[in-house]
């Protein structure tokens, strides 16, 4: 089962995903962790991408293709995966069909996390003092530039996946809890 957490930062994906991964057996994958991963390994791409991320914007859609395209095609990646952070933008979302397709791989269901912009802020800010401002792009001025990228470039994606009818949305402001029993109403009866 292959599929896509959609939703502005602080929606929960991360969460969900984690939950989601144990569940199906499926494997997490976030663009995001992938990033700051080579950021923190000082790898060529990390000193790329290290100011573009910690300004909030978006890294190039060729860099983020190339990286998702070889991760799939991981033996962890063999039963499924959960895309969380990918795609960010329409030439993403086309270029994910055209890979999938390519590979012979289909997109079971696209998963929208909806919650409100101030309950997004508030989230983020608290996950900045929780984890002692380990992410650079975790503070108030670039969270609104990263919510505003959303709305932008990462929005737009929806209505692609809204006419190809794939797109569910689940009210991300519940608890954690009742947010995965929704989720996995959406999923159980497609694994
Ligand atoms: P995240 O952990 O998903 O919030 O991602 C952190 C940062 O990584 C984003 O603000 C972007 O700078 C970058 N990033 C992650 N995924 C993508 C993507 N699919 N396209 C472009 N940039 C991305």
């Amino acid at each position: 089962m292959n599929i896509i957490l959609f939703g502005p930062p602080g929606a929960g994906k991360g969460t969900q995903a984690a939950i989601l991964e144990e569940t199906y057996g499926i494997k997490h994958l976030s663009t995001g962790d992938m990033l700051r991963a080579e950021i923190a390994s000082e790898s060529e791409l990390g000193r790329r991408v290290k100011g573009i991320i910690d300004a909030g914007d978006l890294v190039s859609d060729d860099i983020m293709i190339e990286l998702i395209s070889n991760r799939i095609d991981q033996p962890d990646c063999a039963k499924g995966f959960i895309l969380d952070g990918f795609p960010r933008t329409v030439a993403q979302a086309h270029a994910l069909d055209t890979m999938l397709q390519a590979k012979e791989r289909n997109l079971d269901a696209v998963i929208q996390l909806e919650v409100d912009e101030e309950e997004l802020i508030s989230r983020i800010l608290k996950r900045a003092e929780e984890t002692g401002g380990a992410r650079a792009d975790d503070n108030e001025e670039t969270l609104r530039n990263r919510l505003q990228v959303y709305r932008r470039q990462t929005e737009p994606v929806l209505p692609y996946y809204r006419d190809k009818d794939m797109l569910k949305t689940v009210d991300g402001m519940q608890d954690i809890e009742t947010v995965t029993k929704d989720i996995r109403a959406i999923l159980d009866p497609l694994a």
